[in-house]
Formats: C-alpha cells, sequence, structure tokens
C-alpha cells in the first residue's frame, strides 16, 4: 500500500535530546512504550512539524520548552527540529518533487525555521501545501492523549471547522479567506484611492481653471501678438516716411534761409551809415561849389559894372566906331556874333553853349587883333579896358555857367543816392519778412521732429513691451514690405489700433496669469494621476467585483460540499456507531444561525456578547446521540467510555468521506473495555486500508492491528529512544 509519510526524524525536540527516527514500512504504525517514555512526544512532532501554532496542544508554553531541556547526563541543547517525509510520488502534495522533507526548527530565542527540500520557507507556503492534500488545520488527524472526546467538546463552530477540514474544504476556506481578506484590502484601496482622488479634485478644479484662463490668456496674447506687430509695422513705415520728408523739409527752409540771409546782407550794405556820409559829403560839395558860385556872380557884377563905366568913359571921347574901325568889317563881325547868339537861343545844352560861348569869344578876340594898329591913340586904354573887361566878363560868366552845372550834377548825384538807399531798404523789409516766414517754417519742422522723436522713443517702447509681454508670439513687424495703406491713411486709424492693443493688454494682466508653463505641467501630471487614480478605482472596483464573485462561489462550493460530506459523514457515523454500541443512533446536525434563532431580548449580555464573536450567519454542528436501550439521551448523559466511543466514531467517520494521508491516535483507545478495545482494533483495520495510521496505545488488541510496531524507552540518561519491536517484546516495552 502507499505510504504519505515515509518518516520522522526528531532532534533535540522534548524528551528526543538525541537524534532519532522512525521510518514507516506499514499502513498501521504503533508506538508502545511506558508512561513517561516520551511517545505522545512523538504524536507532538508531528504537530510541531506540520505547523502547529498552539503550544498549549504541544503541552508548552513558549518555544524554549519544546527544545530538549538537558540532563545530568546530556546537556540541554538550543535548537529542535522536527523532519517529515513524505512519499509524493503520487503528487498528494502540489509540488513537483517526488520527495518533499518538512523541517521545522526552533531556537531557544522563539525563532522558528521552516524548510522545504532544504529551503527555507514560510509557514504560510506550509500550511497552504498541506491543506491542498487534506492535511491540517483543526487537527483532527492528530488526536492527543486524552483528547478523543475534543469534538464533543468542541463548540458547534469549531465542531464544523474540523468537519470542514475532514471533507478537505479547508483549502477552499484558505481560499475563501484568501479573498475575503483581499477583498478587504480592496476595500481599503479603493477608499484609499478615492479619499486621494476626492483630496485631488479641488486643487484639480483650481489647476483646470487656471488652465483655461492660461489658454484664454495665450489666445489673447496670440491676437495681441499680431496686432502688436501689425500696428508696429505700420508705425514705422509711417515714422521712417516722416522723418525722411521732415529733414527735406529742413534741409529745403535751411537752403532757403541762407540764400535769403545773403540777400538781406547784401541790401543792407547798400543802405544805413555809408550812404548818409556818402550823402552829407555830397552836400557840403554842393555847399561849397554855390559859395564859389556866388563868389563868381559877384565878381561878374563887379566887372560888368566896370565895363559899363569903361563903355560910358569911350563914348564921352567922342572917338566915332568908323574912326577906329572900318564898317564892314564891323558889321560882319556883328554878323557872326550874332549868327552864334540865335544858336544860343535854341539850345538847351550846356556843352553847345559853352562852345559857342568859345566860338563867340574867339570871334570877339579875332576882332579886337584886327582893330590893333587902325585905333585912335586917344581912346588906346579906354579900349584896351573895355576889352579886358569884356573878356574877364566873358571869362567870368563861363565860369558862372560851369559852377551852376556841377551844382546840379552835384544835386542830382544826391537824389540818386537817396533813392538807391529807399530800395535798398524796402528790399531788406521784403526780405525780413520771408526770413521770419522761413524761420517759422523751420521751427514748425523743428517741432514736427521734436515730436517725432517722441513717436520713435515710444515706437521703441512699445516694441521693448510688446517682446517682454507676448515674446515670440510677436511676428516680425521689420519687414521690408509697407503695410498697405500704412503711408496714406489717417493716423486715427493707428490711435484706434493702439487703444485696441491697450485694451488687451489690460484684458491680459487682469487675467492675473504669468508664463503659466509649470501651471500647464502641474495641471497636465495632476490630471494624469487623477485619470489614472480613476483608472485604478474601476480596476480596483471589477477586482473587488470578482472577488465578491469568487467568494460567494467558494461559499456555494464549500455549502454543496460541505453538505454533501455531512451526509457521507452521517451514514458512516451511523454504521460506526451501531458497530460500537450494537444500535442506536447518531448524527451531525446543522445547527441554525444562532443568530436568526435568538431574539434578542431573550439574551443575556453574555450569550451577546459571543454572537457578536461570531459570525451571525454561520450555521454550527451539534451532535445528536441515541443510545441502544436508553431512553435518555443527548452529549451529557454518556459514560466515560461512552464518549470514547461516540467520540471514535466520530473521529472514524470523519476520515471516511475524503480519508486523510495519515491519522495520529495517542492512546484514543485508552478508556475501553476489552470487548470495545477488540471493536476499536477492528475499525482501525477498517481505517488502515484508507489512510495511514500511526497508533499511540498500552492496548495489546490496538498493538496486534498494527504491521509494525515501535518502542520508545528512557534510560537513565532521560532521553527518549525508539526502537522496532515485536510484538510479544512490545507488550514487555509496553509495561
Ligand atoms: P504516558 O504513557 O504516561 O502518556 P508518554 O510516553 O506519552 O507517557 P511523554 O508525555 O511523551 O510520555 O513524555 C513525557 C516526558 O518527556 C517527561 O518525562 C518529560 O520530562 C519529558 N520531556 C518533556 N519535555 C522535555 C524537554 N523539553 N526536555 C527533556 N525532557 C522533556
Amino acid at each position: 500500500m502507499f505510504l504519505a509519510l515515509k518518516s520522522i526524524e526528531l532532534s533535540g525536540f522534548k524528551s528526543f535530546g538525541k537524534r532519532s527516527e522512525l521510518v514507516f514500512t506499514s499502513p498501521i504504525a504503533s508506538i508502545v512504550g511506558p508512561n513517561g517514555s516520551g511517545k505522545s512526544n512523538v504524536a507532538e512532532g508531528f504537530r510541531f512539524v506540520l505547523g502547529e501554532q498552539s503550544m498549549k496542544s504541544m503541552r508548552s508554553k513558549k518555544g524554549e520548552d519544546l527544545i530538549w531541556g538537558g540532563s545530568p547526563a546530556m546537556p540541554r541543547q538550543n535548537r529542535a527540529s522536527v523532519k517529515v517525509v513524505f512519499d509524493n510520488s503520487k503528487r498528494l502534495l502540489d509540488i513537483d518533487f517526488s520527495e518533499v522533507v518538512i523541517e521545522r526548527v526552533v531556537y531557544r530565542d522563539g525563532q522558528n525555521e521552516y524548510l522545504m527540500n532544504g529551503s527555507q520557507v514560510r509557514l504560510k507556503d506550509v500550511i497552504r501545501l498541506l491543506a491542498g492534500a487534506n492535511i491540517g488545520g483543526s487537527g483532527y488527524q492528530i488526536i492527543s492523549q486524552g483528547e478523543a472526546d475534543r469534538i464533543l467538546n468542541a463548540s458547534p463552530r469549531e465542531r464544523r471547522e474540523m468537519v470542514e477540514d475532514a471533507l478537505g474544504l479547508k483549502l477552499y476556506q484558505h481560499k475563501k479567506i484568501e479573498s475575503e481578506r483581499k477583498l478587504e484590502e480592496t476595500g481599503i484601496n479603493i477608499e484609499k484611492t478615492k479619499s486621494l482622488r476626492r483630496e485631488l479634485a479641488p486643487h484639480l478644479h483650481f489647476l483646470r481653471q487656471q488652465v483655461e484662463k492660461i489658454e484664454k490668456a495665450r489666445e489673447l496674447k496670440e491676437e495681441l501678438g499680431s496686432k502688436l506687430s501689425e500696428y508696429l509695422a505700420r508705425e514705422h513705415a509711417w515714422i521712417t516716411q516722416e522723418d525722411a520728408r521732415l529733414s527735406q523739409e529742413k534741409e529745403a527752409h535751411e537752403y532757403e534761409l541762407r540764400a535769403l540771409t545773403e540777400r538781406l546782407h547784401e541790401a543792407s550794405a547798400k543802405k544805413g551809415g555809408g550812404v548818409q556820409t556818402q550823402v552829407a559829403d555830397m552836400q557840403s560839395r554842393v555847399r561849397e561849389l554855390e559859395g564859389r558860385l556866388s563868389e563868381v556872380r559877384r565878381r561878374r557884377e563887379e566887372i560888368a559894372r566896370e565895363l559899363g563905366r569903361a563903355e560910358g568913359a569911350l563914348e564921352a571921347t567922342n572917338v566915332t566906331v568908323e574912326s577906329i574901325v572900318p564898317v564892314p568889317h564891323v558889321r560882319q563881325f556883328v554878323r557872326e556874333v550874332d549868327e552864334s547868339l540865335s544858336n544860343v537861343e535854341r539850345t538847351e545844352d550846356v556843352a553847345s553853349l559853352r562852345s559857342i560861348v568859345t566860338d563867340v569869344r574867339s570871334r570877339i578876340r579875332a576882332f579886337v587883333d584886327g582893330l590893333s594898329g587902325s585905333a585912335p591913340q586917344t581912346n588906346e586904354e579906354v579900349r584896351r579896358d573895355v576889352e579886358r573887361l569884356s573878356s574877364a566878363l566873358q571869362q567870368i560868366e563861363g565860369e558862372e555857367a560851369k559852377l551852376s552845372t556841377d551844382i546840379d550834377m552835384a544835386r542830382a548825384g544826391i537824389a540818386q543816392t537817396r533813392e538807391q538807399s529807399f530800395a535798398a531798404e524796402r528790399e531788406s523789409v521784403e526780405l525780413e519778412s520771408k526770413i521770419r516766414e522761413v524761420r517759422s517754417k523751420l521751427d514748425a519742422a523743428h517741432a514736427s521732429r521734436v515730436q517725432l522723436a517722441g513717436l520713435r522713443q515710444r515706437f521703441d517702447e512699445e516694441v521693448r513691451e510688446g517682446v517682454a509681454l507676448v515674446g515670440s508670439a510677436l511676428q516680425s513687424w521689420d519687414k521690408d514690405e509697407i503695410p498697405e495703406g500704412a503711408l496714406s491713411e489717417d493716423r486715427g486709424e493707428q490711435d484706434k489700433r493702439r487703444r485696441s492693443i491697450e485694451r488687451l493688454k489690460i484684458k491680459i494682466e487682469e487675467s492675473g496669469v504669468g508664463n503659466g508653463d509649470a501651471v500647464v505641467k502641474e495641471f497636465n501630471q495632476t490630471k494624469e494621476r487623477d485619470e489614472f487614480l480613476a483608472k485604478e478605482l474601476i480596476d480596483l472596483e471589477a477586482s473587488a467585483a470578482s472577488l465578491k464573485d469568487i467568494i460567494a462561489e467558494l461559499e456555494k462550493t464549500i455549502d454543496e460540499k460541505f453538505r454533501d460530506g455531512l451526509k457521507h459523514i452521517n451514514d458512516a457515523l451511523r454504521n460506526f456507531f451501531q458497530k460500537l454500541f450494537g444500535g442506536g443512533e447518531a448524527s451531525l446536525k446543522i445547527e441554525e444561525p444562532r443568530r436568526a434563532k435568538a431574539r434578542k431580548e431573550d439574551l443575556d449580555e453574555e450569550t451577546e456578547e459571543v454572537i457578536e464573536e461570531e459570525d451571525s450567519m454561520y450555521a454550527g454542528l451539534s451532535v445528536s446521540v441515541h443510545l441502544p436501550r436508553k431512553k435518555v439521551h443527548g452529549l451529557e448523559v454518556l459514560s466515560g467510555g461512552e464518549r470514547a466511543l461516540t467520540s471514535i466514531a466520530l473521529i472514524f467517520s470523519m476520515s471516511q468521506v475524503n480519508p486523510p494521508p495519515f491519522l495520529i491516535l495517542d492512546e484514543t483507545d485508552a478508556a475501553l473495555d476489552e470487548a470495545n478495545s477488540k471493536r476499536y482494533a477492528d475499525m482501525i483495520r477498517e481505517l488502515g486500508q484508507k489512510s495511514q495510521l500511526i497508533v499511540i496505545t498500552h492496548n495489546r488488541a490496538t498493538m496486534a492491528a498494527a504491521g509494525e510496531l515501535y518502542g520508545v524507552t528512557m534510560g537513565q540518561d532521560g532521553v527518549s529512544k525508539l526502537l522496532s519491536v515485536k510484538l510479544e517484546e512490545a507488550e514487555r516495552v509496553a509495561k
């Protein structure tokens, strides 16, 4: 027959101070030995290695109690270890090894170690592995000494656990517990995730609003950028044009001003101080000439008077003309003079007059020269005087005429000079007015240039401010082409543009957001996180739902398997019970959930507390017993032996449905009389066909049922020893 348990090795465990090994070769192994030799320690060795956590069930208080404590003959040890070897050729354990060695070690400090085929593992791993093979849990497979009726003493709930364990539902229970734990964790995570999202929400909301504002501001900035670009291009074109125009204008005005100033200088030179002295000089010359003229006149009159006197004297001497001058000669002379003088009457020209005068004089001189020699001596002197005086008169008259002419010329000169000065004055006045006009034009041009410089400065500032505000959104305004109409349109259009730009700037400023890159980044990160959490929440809720499904499914499976298994157990129980008691009836009954049964007012405080602890929907198991030939029934009325028999029947029936790989029974037969011991032995044999049995006993009938016997002895050194024995030997060893 296949044996799941190959061997157990105890080393430093309780009374096994030295390494001892039990190798199982028969389906039923019996361990025998005197009281206190260490048999129960072997059973506890099994408990220990299979992961028992209750110290009490190993008759200890702490881990240290499990370690060989030493004897006078042998010092104590620092570690206790128990090793079991499973035959896994049939994959009893869900692990890919044909042999599985499980070892547990405890140290004096209470530290535990679990090893699976030499590798350290967790307790959880051991329990899970064993549960898969229907080993472990409630420990119904290892019935400790005096614990046979534990199943009777157990609470309905514990009893149910044992049954579930026996039915191999532990694995489902573990899965269910695991799923419940996961569900709980998932619930916590859902709450955490929800609370994280709740925490995140206002921040996200705030950031979203900020980002919306930023986007609005960005749009406004773009708009501003294009408006500003157009405005600046137009402004630049206009300023450049204006600058050129004003420069030209200025140059033209300056040129004109220079020319006018030059002409003014020239005109100024023709008037003023120079002309005055010139006129004064000329006037003094006129005065001088006038003085000389009056002198000449005075002398001319003197000479005329002298001539009159001389001519009177000449007449007085009676000298006839014929006596002095031949008459034809005189007549010719007079004709010639008369002729010349008649010319005088006809001319106004001074020069002609002068030449006539000169001609007349020369005729007179020639006439006089013709007379000399022929004139009478007596009148000679008088005649000469008259001649001299006439000539003098003639001369002075000529002088007088010349002076008059000179004075007239001088006066004309003064008039001319004065006339020229007046003309220059008029021109100056005209020029000065023109200069004033040009100057004011120049001033106006200058003022325009100053104004234009102001505009240029404003323009530069607008460019700077624009770049600072809009940055790259300010498309290059500095293009070569001049925007349409930039040079011809009304300046009011630019003002309109500027006002619209100012309004935009105010809007952007009012939006109150700066660059915003950091905010956008934070928003994206926060949004991503929120989306991640939302997705996580969906995943978590999905996994919670699927866990609930799994749990429900498991509960359903457990419930079905439980009810089905219980039916089988009850069948077996009836059978075993009737065999042991020769009749009667025993069964396990599912209790109604206590919460549902008990009305609140019926419960005292204590009960309520108990129920609070229990799962209100959990239905426990109660044992119903009817002994044959006895009227009374119920567990309470059973004798010690009857209790032992009932529990044996229960334990055995439980292992019928889903036979465990092995069962360890520590003196479960202690309370049985001989007849019942025999029945017990028969049942052991029956059971041994389904499960490997390790039976600790003092009972010969039980020993006889075993295929192999091991004796436990304890020598003087207090160390338990294991040895294989024969039946006869065993009886001796057992005593
Ligand atoms: P019985 O037939 O009376 O039930 P038994 O064979 O089952 O006896 P055990 O109870 O297994 O005997 O062994 C008890 C013995 O083990 C006692 O003598 C006890 O002193 C010894 N023992 C228990 N723990 C230790 C330990 N840590 N170190 C040394 N000895 C120990």
